[in-house]
C-alpha cells in the first residue's frame, strides 16, 4: 500500500520556481516519504508512462523523469543504431 496515503497530498506538488528554497524543502520531503514506499517502482512506471505528469511520484519530480524519458530514448537510439 502506498505510504503517502495518510500523508497531505499537497506535500507532492511542491509550488514555486525552479529549485528555490521551500520548494526545494518540500520536494526532499516527499521523496524522503517515497523512498520507503512499497509500491515505489510501480509509482514510477505509472509515472512515466502518464507522462506529463505534474508533481514527486515514486520519488521524482517531473524534470527527473523527463531526464530520464530522454536517457532512455537516447540509449534505445544508440541500440538501434549498433544494430543496423
Ligand atoms: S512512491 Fe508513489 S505511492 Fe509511494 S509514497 Fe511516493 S508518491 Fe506515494
Amino acid at each position: 500500500m502506498a505510504i503517502c496515503r495518510g500523508e497531505d497530498p499537497d506535500l507532492f506538488f511542491p509550488v514555486g520556481a525552479g529549485t528555490s528554497g521551500p520548494m526545494l524543502v518540500q520536494t526532499d520531503a516527499a521523496k524522503a516519504v517515497c523512498l520507503g514506499c512499497p509500491v515505489k517502482k510501480q509509482c514510477l512506471d505509472w509515472a512515466m508512462k502518464a507522462d506529463p505528469v505534474e508533481g514527486i511520484w515514486g520519488g521524482t519530480t517531473e524534470a527527473e523523469r523527463r531526464a530520464m524519458r530522454r536517457s532512455a530514448a537516447r540509449a534505445s537510439r544508440n541500440t538501434a543504431g549498433a544494430v543496423a
